[in-house]
């Protein structure tokens, strides 16, 4: 912990300080100088570790992040694309590795691939407001051929008992962040594996009933300033935002969701082939409403069924001839995940916000350090 060179302030400042966006744009040295700020980043290089010692374990090869390409994956929920000049062209900054792993976990000999991926992704200002989105962030992001969303399933529990496990070798440094950011937890909770899975179709019923009790209606709707948030579930589109986070908070484990429905998710999730309309894919939420910290999927391999789905989604098929020739020469089934390093930070640490869980964080919509 850092000693004797916190600024002279009130917890009362300081904690306004950390948490205001606005306040990125002030002295981002008295932030990265706090101590309990300090805590925080050693968390992450913890975990961090604990992850790299996992996957090095299960005999997985980890790769540098390639940063600039003639195209990113396209991005759900609204988040654009960061495009530079590139010798003539115009390239992107990817907004994830998806279609990179893919190809390293179909050629490499392991056939199971990693990275530290930082992703940029032009968020919607609204997603300010989510504590769960930043412009600029980490995902460790795997993927493992002839592997289905099921088996990957498997490795992603494994993955977060294991980080839960060793981090709870400092449960004492975890309680000082936890008392300076008023959380309620006693204690680490575990992961009890395996975890509890259900599906999207399950998810939504259930939410359904319990958006007949008004005063869940009445908290959602004064949380996240939406309007009849009942009216916004469905079963052939994502979870929104204020019902994702009511899922987590009533669950006290980590939880899959799985089988989205084709519109919710890009070309790369692979639809059943005996259910259409319903994707091989999944997320992994944390409880206690911190939400969604992964995503994943067995990939769409067959090139005739990707070009479709791009046809559909008005994705510009010759930005990716590479992709395309890639899969049309040397196609095969991977599955994999990604899982945010903030989101990680956030619910093990219980922050209320991503904004802390790295520093000079990109808010969307400030212009900060
Ligand atoms: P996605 O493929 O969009 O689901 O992203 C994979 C994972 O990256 C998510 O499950 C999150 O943990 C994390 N992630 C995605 N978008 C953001 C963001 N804007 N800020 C922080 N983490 C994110
Ligand atoms: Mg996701």
């Amino acid at each position: 912990m850092g000693e004797g060179r916190l600024p002279p302030m009130t917890a009362d400042q300081e904690l306004k300080l950390i948490l205001e966006p606005e306040a990125f744009t002030g002295d981002i040295f008295s932030i990265v100088n706090h101590p309990v700020i300090q805590e925080v980043y050693r968390f992450r290089h913890r975990i961090a570790r604990a992850i790299r010692e996992f996957l090095d374990e299960e005999g997985f090869i980890e790769f540098d992040p390639i940063m600039l390409g003639p195209v990113t994956d396209p991005g759900t929920r609204g988040a654009l694309e960061f495009r530079v000049p590139y010798y003539g062209r115009e390239y992107r900054l990817m907004r994830s590795g998806i279609l990179y792993k893919q190809l390293l976990a179909a050629a490499m000999d392991e056939g199971k691939i990693y990275f530290f991926y930082p992703n940029l992704r032009h968020e919607p200002i609204d997603a300010s407001k989510t504590g769960r989105h930043l412009v600029e962030f980490v995902q460790v992001d795997l993927e493992v051929r002839d592997a289905d969303h099921f088996q990957v399933m498997e490795i992603a529990e494994r993955m977060l008992k294991h980080v839960i496990d060793e981090m709870r070798r400092y449960e004492d440094r975890l309680r000082t962040i936890w008392e300076f950011f008023g959380s309620e937890r006693e204690g680490l909770p575990d992961a009890r594996l395996p975890l509890k899975r259900m599906t999207h179709k399950e998810a939504v019923k259930l939410l359904m009933k319990h958006a007949e009790d008004g005063e869940v209606i009445k908290e959602l709707e004064k949380k996240f300033d939406v309007k009849r948030p009942q009216d916004r579930l469905s079963f052939t589109a994502e979870i929104p935002w204020e019902w994702e986070w009511y899922l987590s908070k009533i669950n006290d484990q980590p939880f899959f969701v799985h089988d989205y429905p084709r519109g919710a998710r890009g070309f790369y999730d692979r639809e059943y082939p005996d259910k259409p309309g319903i994707l091989m894919d999944f997320d992994l939420l944390a409880p206690e409403g911190h939400g969604e910290l992964s995503s994943g999927a067995a990939r769409e391999y067959e090139v005739s069924k990707v070009f479709a789905r791009m046809r559909e989604t008005n994705e510009n098929p010759e930005l990716y001839r590479w992709y395309l020739k890639f899969l049309r020469d040397h196609g095969r089934p991977t599955a994999g995940f990604g899982i945010g390093m903030e989101r990680l930070v956030k619910y093990i640490c219980d922050l209320p916000s991503v904004h802390l869980a790295r520093p000079a964080p990109k808010v969307p919509g400030v212009h900060s350090p």
